[in-house]
């Protein structure tokens, strides 16, 4: 292991394979041949050279092979060069060649000439020390000073309760009864990682009012604590201490004020490297190889050298718990201990304190994945909308629009309106894509932990909040199904949680079927839908019931049993067809009548709903089902959805009953009022009205 402390290269290595190398900056790409790869291993094993090593154990070329070493600028960006050891002429695109290449990043480091050349350092791994938060200091100055879109803190108003950590004696205030209001806080983004050794429960809220056990706070509250202090923040608001634990009550309480508190914070800390509650995030880091030292030239023989550097490539844990994703995208400025150095983002921009943005060929897998930046995303959730965040002047223009509540005046004037909308939705749906990959330590804070984000994006031109989904757009955003390589999880076991429609009734990574929603032809027509949730404050967390009445082509099928793997699939007669189904359910079947629902097409599918009937005239969506709109087998199936002309005596027949029941049931609570929808929700919270065609 090998610490760059502070950016200065003490410990990196050479030898004489790598001091024949010089590389030269002003080239955007450039390669050299190190040797014959027989010799090379010979001679890297002897002096231990670091920049052959990995290469020689993972080849498999042959001892004559040349061992190139070739550098490049990514992007043709000044401050990202990467370099790659690999066998002579390599293809990149060779995918067999590609798992055979050492793969650096090349950095100048500290105080070294080089830097004007390629101006950018390693990452400062003394993440905890006085220097980096003089850098964190810095740019939240910079910030607060000069970025237009980054909304001032002052005037925003405290959480209910915040952690005062500005003398010696840390204690918990109750911001109203000490009549608090405006004050600069810092809130924390962390995972539990099971039981915390501190919280605040009934029993304990007054003596924490008068002190807190700060000498038992698990580590990474205590360095929480010590960036509060050093950012020269006298408030800190940390989830297990701030909200009372065992209290329900105050827990939804704040659970439905998360995004005013993550808002309206001054700065959020994300402690992204801890897994636990115990981990602390100020350690100092250490990279996982010794950097490798070359001698390098730039402008006419001017001298310097270059660090090379590997990057880890793990995902950090914070952005696989569920909760922490709206804690990042409601943050106004976060402050990010990551796994090399310190990073700071805002809507203004990004900062490293060195190294790059991303380890290299690792995705930042849990944040949602837009066009353009994450400041689109960011900005969504902060102003609820923005249909390019990448063009600066759009953003500042949006911005200014936003802030002085102009945006759908001039929305409407510019026709831009219906393309906004449907901006948010899919951008909506990207994150739930994403929130979905992430896990949580309560599987029935599903919908909690990301009403923070439903709430600040729902404008209303959006509809009403359909746990989960929103009502504007709703039908392709039925195209739900469980993510390919997501295995089914059995139902949320007790309580209700969602309609069986909404993505938040079953557990598991599920994604959105064509997300190109406005190039898509709905057939269905949604009639009704209604949600009831718990009360009004529970409107984004928690309900009774729910339904969707729709109208839309169907046709029955029976699904069978495949005896090797005991799962329901799709008969023989139809192998075009193919189904998702959302939980696992239905185990000891050996068919199940099905229902299926069209609900839209584009240019190649046909997409609709599984339904299942529950025999009183409403049914529930068991799946997801998919068929190619153009193809020879299944030709009847397909005619069936398309030209509207399917169904066969029988079905129609059974249908047309059903319609008459159901519109029976709507004449009856003209009459008897609450009947027809205490029907549905005796019997489930999907409702689907099927319509026959002569
Ligand atoms: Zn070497
Ligand atoms: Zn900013």
């Amino acid at each position: 292991m090998a610490a760059i402390t502070g950016g200065a290269a003490e410990i990196a290595h050479s030898c004489s394979i790598c001091d024949q190398v010089v590389v030269n900056l002003d080239d955007r790409i450039q390669s050299c041949i190190l040797g014959q790869l027989g010799e090379l291993k010979k001679r890297a094993g002897a002096e231990q050279c670091e920049l052959l090593q990995q290469y020689v154990s993972l080849t498999k070329a042959g001892p004559e092979v040349n061992v190139e070493l070739r550098l490049g600028r990514y992007r043709n960006r000044k401050d990202d060069m990467r370099a790659f050891v690999a066998r002579e002429g390599w293809d990149e695109d060779d995918e067999e060649q590609s798992h055979e290449v050492q793969v650096f990043r090349v950095y100048a480091p500290a105080n070294d000439p080089s830097l004007k050349a390629l101006p950018i350092q390693p990452p400062g791994l003394d993440i905890g020390s006085e220097r980096a938060f003089e850098k964190a200091r810095q740019w939240l100055k910079t910030c607060r000073n000069k970025h237009s879109g980054c909304r001032s803190s002052k005037g925003n108003p405290l959480p209910t309760r915040v952690i005062d950590v500005s003398g010696e004696k840390i204690h918990l205030i109750d911001t109203r009864a000490e009549g608090l209001k405006h004050e600069k806080y810092v809130t924390l983004s962390y995972c539990w990682g099971g039981p915390q050794p501190v919280t605040t429960t009934k029993a304990t809220l007054d003596q924490h009012l008068q002190v807190l056990p700060a000498g038992e706070f698990p580590q990474t509250i205590k360095d929480a604590i010590t960036v509060t202090r050093a950012l020269k923040v006298n408030y800190l608001w940390v989830d297990a201490i701030c909200i009372v634990q065992d209290d329900l009550e105050d827990k939804a309480v704040e659970i439905s004020r998360m995004t005013d508190i993550y808002n309206f914070s001054y700065v959020t800390i994300s402690a992204s490297t801890a897994s636990t509650c115990s981990d602390g995030f100020l350690q100092t880091r250490k990279l996982e190889k010794t950097p490798i030292r070359l001698r390098a030239e730039f402008s006419r023989n001017k001298k310097g050298s270059v660090l090379l550097v590997t990057d880890p490539a793990s995902d950090e844990p914070i952005h696989k718990r569920g909760w922490t994703m709206q804690e990042h995208l409601l943050a106004p400025r976060l402050l990010i201990f990551g796994s090399l150095c310190m990073e700071f983002r805002c809507l203004g921009g990004n900062e490293r304190d060195g190294g790059t943005t991303l380890p290299f060929n690792a995705q930042q897998s849990g944040m949602p994945a837009m066009e353009g930046r994450v400041a689109s995303v960011l900005y969504t959730a902060k102003y609820g909308g923005v249909p390019d965040a990448r063009r600066k002047s759009a953003l500042k223009r949006n911005t200014f629009l936003y802030r002085t509540g102009l945006m759908s005046l001039a929305l409407k004037i510019t026709g831009e309106q219906n393309e906004l909308e449907g901006v948010v939705i899919e951008q909506w749906a990207s994150i739930v894509e994403a929130y979905t990959q992430r896990t949580l330590g309560f599987l029935d804070d599903r919908l909690n932990a990301i009403s923070g984000i439903a709430k600040k994006m729902h404008r209303a031109e959006l509809g009403e909040y359909l746990g989960g989904l929103f009502s504007y757009k709703l039908l392709p955003q039925l195209m739900w199904s469980r993510a390919e390589g997501q295995t089914p999880l059995p139902r949320p076991s007790h309580g209700y949680r969602a309609p069986s429609w909404s993505w938040a009734s079953i557990d598991g990574q599920v994604t959105f079927r064509n997300r190109m929603w406005n190039s898509v032809k709905v057939t269905a027509s949604l009639m009704e839908f209604n949600i009831q949730p718990m009360s009004e404050m529970k409107k984004y967390t928690e309900y009774v019931s729910g339904m969707v009445r729709i109208s839309g082509d169907t046709t029955a099928l029976k699904l069978v049993t495949d005896p090797a793997t005991c799962e329901l699939v799709v008969p023989q007669s139809h192998t075009d067809l193919s189904l998702t189904l959302d939980a696992q359910e239905f185990q000891d079947v050996s068919s199940l009548d099905v229902y299926l629902l069209q609900i839209l097409h584009d240019s190649l599918e046909v997409r609709g709903l599984v339904l299942q009937d529950n025999s009183d005239g409403t049914f529930r969506r068991i799946g997801y089902c998919e068929l190619p709109r153009y193809g020879d087998a299944t030709a009847k199936l397909r005619e069936g959805w398309l030209e509207k002309e399917f169904f066969d005596h029988l079905v129609s027949q059974l249908l047309l009953q059903r319609c008459i029941k159901l519109r029976l049931l709507i004449l009856t609570t003209l009459f008897l009022g609450c009947y027809y929808l205490l029907v549905l929700l005796d019997s489930d919270k999907s409702l689907t009205s099927l319509r026959a065609e002569n």
